[in-house]
């Protein structure tokens, strides 16, 4: 959904049989990237080559057992891609089709290719056996090697327009809770047009702490600090980090964008400063061994004294 440009360029390039070898989608988390490798996927899979989800390819590709396909993505608990990873990759690209005349390798996580396993990988492209199709996901283009980037016919994935970006959540959201309608206002608001950044909200626990996160910290400066540090107790380790911030921060960023005189300057610029250590608080916990709450309430306890010095 949303990306309708490239999947018909893809079906161009088959029914024009000038399909390149080697296809990258890239663009932020969340936005469907390997969803639409999947689809890509399925039309050269399907018997009718339309993705009909009905054939025996299509069935085959759904319950993961099409033996022209081959899935690689970053293993649970490992940091990269290893060498012996793509060696599978390319072993399996090198035989010929059994089900259909075409082999296909979807590729996740690209951006985690160690060097080894990047320079092997570089060789498979340059000397690409016929047939085969090999779909690249990344979501971080700096850390993919320029010569792998040039081998690749690449297609930019966009964050989802308000209109798809609905669709997709009332497509994800479907579980029937009590705060439905008031998860999919704040699951729309905080998004950015990335669905996957608010795929946690399917879970009626986190989608019950965030909306009252949200009305604790709306008016931080008259919140109940005792409340928001039970609530920092009992939620900072369910609820993803990323999230807890970027609702905290929403009312400061337009406190932020008021137009103000020279006086108040020192105060904004307070008000500045409490602001970015909330925003890196998630990163900064990712590189240390800070405990989450204390420095989360110490933060906020900041930013509640700089909000009030705006006043
Ligand atoms: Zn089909």
């Amino acid at each position: 959904m949303g990306h309708d440009q490239i999947e018909q360029r893809f079906t161009e390039a088959l029914e024009q049989n000038r399909m390149h070898h080697a296809w990258l989608l890239f663009g932020m988390k969340g936005i469907g990237k390997r969803l639409l490798a999947e689809r890509l996927a399925a039309y050269i899979l399907c018997q009718t080559h339309t993705a009909c989800g009905e054939c025996h390819g299509c069935k085959m590709m759904v319950m993961g057992s099409h033996p022209d396909l081959f899935r690689v993505s970053l293993l649970e608990s490992k940091r990269d891609l290893n060498i012996e990873q793509v060696r599978q990759l390319l072993s399996f690209l090198s035989l010929s089709g059994s089900e259909s005349a075409r082999r296909v390798v979807i590729l996740d996580d690209a951006e985690r290719l160690n060097n080894q396993a990047a320079n092997a990988l570089l060789k498979g492209l340059e000397e690409p056996s016929p047939g085969t199709l090999l779909l690249m996901v990344c979501s971080d283009m700096e850390r993919l090697p320029a010569t792998i980037r040039s081998r690749c016919m690449l297609q930019s994935c966009l964050p989802l327009p308000e209109k798809e970006l609905s669709a997709v959540l009332d497509g994800m959201l479907s579980v029937e809770h009590s705060v439905a309608d008031a998860t999919k206002s704040l699951a729309m608001a905080l998004a950015d047009g990335c669905p996957g950044r608010v795929s946690c909200l399917q879970d009626a626990n986190i989608a019950k702490a965030l909306l009252t996160w949200q009305n604790l910290i709306a008016q931080l400066e008259r919140a109940d600090v005792g409340q928001v540090d039970n609530w920092i107790k009992q939620y900072v380790n369910l609820v993803p980090h990323t999230l807890i911030v970027q609702l905290l921060l929403e009312p400061v960023y337009k406190l932020l964008q008021k137009p103000r005189d020279q006086n108040s300057f020192s105060s904004a610029s307070a008000l500045h400063q409490a602001a970015h250590q909330c925003a890196r608080w998630p990163a900064d916990l990712l590189r240390s061994t800070l405990r989450p709450g204390p420095t989360l309430l110490a933060s906020i306890l900041t930013l509640r004294t700089a909000i009030k010095g705006c006043g």
